[in-house]
C-alpha cells in the first residue's frame, strides 16, 4: 500500500512537507508505521502542486525511490506552494511499475492519489487513464463520475469489489477532499494550513485519526467530516 499526503494552506517549501517531517513521506518510504501491507514504497513517487497563476497543477513523478533521488532532495527546497499532494508507491502485483502509474493522476486542476487496490474489472474501461495501473483507471473513473460525487462513487466500487480498499486524496488547489475506506488516514490541524496523510507526520498529539468509511473536506474555512454511509 501506498503513503500520500495533501497540504492546502500557506505556501510551504516540498522538502519540509515531503522530505523533513521525522515520520514523514521520506521516512514512510522504507519505514512507515501503520501500513497494512508492504513494508517498502520503493515502487515510485510522485508530488503535484499548485503555482502561482497556473490554474492547472503541475507534477514531478518518477518510477525510482524516492529515498535515491538526490535531484529533489536538492531542489525541493526552494519549491513551495499552498497545495500540494504528494505520495511514495508500493506496487500492487501485476500492476505496471513506470513512472505513468505513480500517483498524483491528474485531470484539469485536479490531482488524485489512490492508498489500495481495486479490481479493474469492476470498473468501467476508460481509454483516458493515464496507465492501466489500477489506481489510474480508478482516478479516472472518479473524475469522469465528478469529483464532488466521490463518496457515492467510492460506495458503488466497493459494492462491486468488497475486497476493494479505496483511501483517496483529491486537490484542486482551493479544497482537499479525503476518503477513507480500508486504510488508516489522519489529519493535522496547523495555524498555517492543514495536511492529511495516511500516518502522521510526527508525534504531535494534535493528530487526529479520522475514522473508516469517512470523507474528508477541507476548504480554507475549515474542516468537515462527513461517514459514508449517511451520504
Ligand atoms: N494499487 C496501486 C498501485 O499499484 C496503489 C498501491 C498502493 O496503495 N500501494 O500503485
Amino acid at each position: 500500500m501506498c503513503r500520500h499526503l495533501a497540504w492546502l494552506g500557506r505556501p510551504r517549501t516540498l522538502a519540509s512537507l515531503v522530505l523533513d517531517p521525522s515520520h514523514g513521506l521520506l521516512r514512510q518510504s522504507y519505514a512507515p508505521r501503520r501500513q497494512q501491507r508492504g513494508l517498502l514504497n520503493a515502487d515510485g513517487w510522485g508530488v503535484g502542486f499548485f503555482a502561482p497563476d497556473r490554474p492547472e497543477p503541475v507534477r514531478w513523478r518518477s518510477a525510482r525511490p524516492l529515498w535515491g533521488d538526490a535531484s529533489f532532495a536538492s531542489v525541493s527546497p526552494v519549491l513551495s506552494s499552498g497545495a500540494v499532494l504528494a505520495a511514495v508507491r508500493s506496487a500492487t502485483v501485476g500492476m505496471p511499475l513506470d513512472e505513468s502509474a505513480a500517483a498524483p493522476f491528474t485531470d484539469g486542476r485536479w490531482l488524485l492519489s489512490h492508498n489500495g487496490r481495486v479490481d479493474r474489472a469492476v470498473l468501467p474501461a476508460r481509454g483516458d487513464a493515464e496507465s492501466v495501473c489500477d489506481s489510474a483507471v480508478l482516478a479516472a473513473h472518479v473524475f469522469a463520475a465528478g469529483v464532488d460525487e466521490v463518496g457515492r462513487t467510492v460506495r458503488e466500487v466497493a459494492r462491486l469489489d468488497p475486497e476493494a480498499s479505496l483511501n483517496l486524496l483529491l486537490t484542486d488547489g482551493t479544497r482537499i477532499l479525503a476518503v477513507s475506506w480500508g486504510d488508516p488516514l489522519s489529519y493535522l490541524v496547523e495555524p498555517d494550513g492543514v495536511v492529511v496523510a495516511s500516518e502522521p507526520w510526527d508525534d504531535d498529539p494534535r493528530w487526529v485519526d479520522v475514522p473508516d468509511h469517512h470523507l474528508l473536506e477541507v476548504t480554507p474555512d475549515g474542516l468537515t467530516a462527513t461517514r459514508l454511509e449517511d451520504r
